[in-house]
């Protein structure tokens, strides 16, 4: 098998994804799928959408199209800001985008007319974490505008927490949330339909609560491809969390000094590298490297650590670990990890299907992009 490589198992991935719907249905919350950190799979897409989430979310526009073409059968959510200039392509291949500038809400309007379609808007609130969002007092203006332009429909509002500064989401921020549906819908006399609380970051605060308000809709990624949630990176009760693996070959593997001999200058990165003393120890390389994963959102096997990378070698000390040249070593990916990973032209993807037969994919490079 081609190393390196993801492992993606879809029947662990479907467990996790329908294990979080049914829950979360009976808090008459939505799942939102979001497909980012896969790069827009179809295949995986599809097994979220066999679980049983609403809709599919995705931050790239080019994700979207790949999905779209693959004539994945989901509404499809743009769930960062559209920029301007693709504001075209967000009309014409995604169903609703989460918004926050008025600006581009007009253009997605004259867009929308020029397509003739009907675009959904999403109105996010800035409440705490300090990324995307309308500061909350300006928000009625700008539902009011919202709601007078030509071939746009106001489906709901929402929140982005946990993301930039680490805010959690918690029962004052999401009833500042509930509240300001209240006042829409007073102001307005209309019902808002979403309302989207929020990422993989709201489960702890949505399984702790008796009154999770007028939430009615929760975007999630990491929670359903890595099962964790993302505050503390704890496993969440009774999902996989080695859906995804990372398996990676072995290059070399000699006993070495732990220290460096000469003058310690920069090293490929512009770090001047400090090392601690533990004697010889048995370092082993593996053909991956900084190009393709994030060093640090990686987990090595029981008695082995990680002690370094550059862009094509990942250092490990091995401890007693007797691994030969041509071995393979599995990994466990974070987040940041697994989107290196997946977005690596030189990681293959490997995805296992439900009886079991392996299935190699190569949707970094195949995938139908617009010209
Ligand atoms: C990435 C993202 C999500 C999904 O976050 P997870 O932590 O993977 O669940 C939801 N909403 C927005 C706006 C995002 O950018």
């Amino acid at each position: 098998m081609p190393a390196p490589r993801l492992e993606i198992d879809l029947d662990k991935i479907y467990h996790n994804a329908r294990t979080l719907v049914d829950r979360l249905a009976s808090r008459g919350i939505s799942v939102t799928g979001v497909s980012k950190a896969t790069l827009g799979s179809p295949e995986i897409a599809g097994v979220f959408l066999q679980a049983g989430v609403s809709a599919l979310g995705d931050s790239r526009i080019e994700n979207i199209e790949a999905m779209r073409y693959a004539q994945v059968p989901a509404s499809m959510t743009m769930i960062r800001s559209p920029m301007l200039s693709q504001a075209e392509r967000v009309v014409r291949h995604a169903d609703v985008s989460l918004n926050t500038e008025i600006e581009v809400i007009r253009k997605l309007s004259l867009e929308a007319q020029k397509a003739n379609r009907r675009h959904g808007v999403v109105l996010m609130v800035e409440l705490g974490d300090l990324r995307e969002g309308i500061m909350p007092d300006d928000l009625i203006d700008t539902v009011r505008e919202t709601l007078s332009l030509p071939n746009i429909v106001f489906k709901g509002i929402g929140t982005n927490l946990a993301c930039r500064s680490g805010v959690s989401p918690d029962s004052q921020n999401m009833a500042v949330l509930s509240k300001l549906v209240d006042s829409i819908e007073a102001t307005f006399g209309l019902t808002v339909d979403i309302v989207s609380g929020g990422n993989s970051a709201n489960i702890q605060w949505v399984f702790s609560e008796t009154d999770t308000g007028r939430i009615n809709d929760l975007r999630m990624g990491e929670s359903i491809l890595l099962g964790c949630e993302p505050l503390h990176r704890t496993p969440i009760d009774g999902l996989h969390t080695d859906a995804i693996t990372l398996i990676a070959e072995v290059i070399e593997s000699k006993v070495k000094p732990s220290r460096p001999t000469g003058e310690i200058g920069q090293n490929a990165f512009g770090e001047k590298p400090t090392t601690t003393d533990r004697g010889h120890i048995m370092q082993t390389i593996l053909a991956i490297g900084i190009q393709d994963i994030d060093p640090c959102g990686l987990q090595s096997p029981v008695g082995t650590e990680i002690i370094g990378a550059s862009s094509d070698h990942l250092l490990l000390d091995s401890g007693s670990y007797g691994l030969s040249v041509g071995a393979e070593m599995m990994f466990q990916l974070n987040y940041s990890a697994l989107v290196r990973a997946m977005t690596s032209p030189f990681v293959t993807k490997i995805v296992k299907h439900h009886r079991a037969s392996m299935v190699q994919q190569d949707w970094t490079s195949g995938l139908p992009r617009e010209q």
